[in-house]
């Protein structure tokens, strides 16, 4: 009796949408950061050179992104049953081998067309409009091999939503940067240093700050942006080597004047503060102070209570 070998699951399309999302948005964001340096000469034609020279990569970091939406589809459907993702015409089957067994790779699979109509009839959880209204018309620019649309450019933060936006549904809402954070663990360059994982979610982050929108930023990560953002201490203390003035990446959760919690967006911790002015530098107004280490979380100067206040 034959049988037939690799049966992909559902684990296998995530694994691989991971994989290709984690790649594009890498892409996409040390695109966006080194036009930053291109940005600061004010020379029109260096900076028209570096967003044309970036033109090819940006393409390709779309077809990642759009990919790793790919794989995320077929591994909801695959989840229910991989035979879905297979074209059942007896005219699409592969030929037979004697005595071999087919690989399921062999199988002519779904078109990316057709992904989330049979993700909707098989899994009971609908995909939004504005998922099926992105994912078409990226998958029309990336069948085009183009980063643009009747001469209108995606832009690498366009991308970066793109990602935020097709993964929201498979990961969970609110899940990229725990995600992204367990994906460095995997990258390359972790092998070599932890605090370069530490180093790029806090520098991620921090720009996204300013990048999306307030509406955004709420949406995947549950930041405010009309809030206060302080320091995170666990962040400096891992990268301070490479970035001195730390990172504006912590908010108070709750946000309160008498709140002594403070939450991290890009590490994940959550630490306690007391709630005390600082006096050390003359300037600052801060009043949120790290319980644990006796600093400032506004201007990172150590924090020394007056004799008749203590640190409770
Ligand atoms: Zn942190
Ligand atoms: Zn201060």
């Amino acid at each position: 009796m034959k049988m037939i070998k690799d049966i992909p699951d559902g684990l296998d399309f995530i694994m691989l949408a991971n994989r290709y999302l984690n790649l594009g948005w890498r892409s996409a964001f040390s695109i966006l950061e080194d036009g930053d340096i291109a940005n600061e000469t004010e020379d029109a034609e260096t900076i028209m050179g570096y967003w044309s020279a970036a033109e090819p990569e940006l393409a390709t970091a779309l077809a990642l992104v759009q990919q790793a939406a790919e794989f995320y589809l077929k591994a909801r459907i695959a989840s229910v049953s991989p035979w879905l993702l297979v074209r059942t015409e007896p005219k699409d089957f592969p030929k037979p081998k004697l005595g071999e067994a087919a690989s399921f790779s062999e199988f002519r699979t779904l078109d990316a067309q057709d992904l989330i109509r049979v993700s909707n009839a098989v899994f009971d959880e609908i995909l939004s409009e504005e998922f099926t209204r992105e994912f078409d018309a990226k998958r029309a620019q990336r069948n085009a091999g183009t980063h643009s649309v009747g001469g209108k450019p995606t832009t690498a933060l366009e991308i970066i939503r793109y990602a935020l936006i097709i993964s929201e549904p498979f990961i969970g809402e609110r899940k990229w940067a725990q995600s992204r954070r367990d994906h460095l663990t995997r990258d390359r360059l972790y092998q070599t240093s932890f605090e370069w994982q530490v180093f790029t979610m806090a520098k991620e982050f921090e720009r996204l700050t300013r990048d999306l929108t307030a509406g955004e930023l709420k949406r995947f990560y549950g930041f405010e942006k009309k809030q206060r953002v302080y320091r995170c201490l666990n962040c400096h203390y891992e990268t301070r080597d490479a970035a001195e003035d730390g990172w504006l990446t912590a908010q108070l959760i709750p946000n309160a004047p008498d709140s002594t919690n403070i939450h991290c967006y890009a590490c994940g911790e959550d630490s306690e503060v007391i709630r005390k002015s600082c006096r050390q530098a003359p300037e600052c107004k801060g009043n949120v102070i790290s319980k644990e280490h006796q600093v400032c979380l506004t201007c990172l100067e150590d924090w020394v209570p007056e004799e008749d206040e203590n640190s409770s």
